[in-house]
């Protein structure tokens, strides 16, 4: 989805809001009492990325391939089953937590002789 960036005819207060083209013109915001409308500006447009050497062999050639773009990137890392250190999912199968933590009783015996002292 596009991000429009609206201004303010009033004030030239600028904001931006995220929405499908379908809705661009649904519930825009008001400032200075009016809606605001949009505001023509040039699309952010990421750059691709720097070429890379692999550091891991492709199913697909054997070898360890030069990346050119992020497309090639994104293919070669779901071709290969490969996840980027920082964007792996965490495992949550093996979630046992071991030990007794069922401390209710503890916690509230506790309260008890704490809070006496504190009372005014
Ligand atoms: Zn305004």
């Amino acid at each position: 989805m596009p991000i429009y960036r609206l201004i303010c005819d009033t004030c030239g207060e600028e904001q931006d809001i995220y929405r499908s083209v379908a809705r661009m013109n649904e519930d825009l915001p008001q400032c200075c009492g009016e809606l605001m409308h949009r505001k023509i500006c040039a699309p952010a447009v990421i750059a691709d990325i720097a070429p890379y050497q692999a550091m891991g062999i492709d199913v697909a050639t054997g070898t360890a391939p030069m990346i050119t773009s992020r497309s090639s990137h994104r293919e070669y890392l779901k071709r290969n089953g490969y996840v980027e250190v920082g964007n792996e999912m965490p495992d949550t199968s093996k979630r046992e937590v071991k030990g007794d933590f069922n401390v209710r009783q503890e916690l509230k015996k506790a309260v008890q002789e704490v809070l006496p002292k504190y009372k005014n």
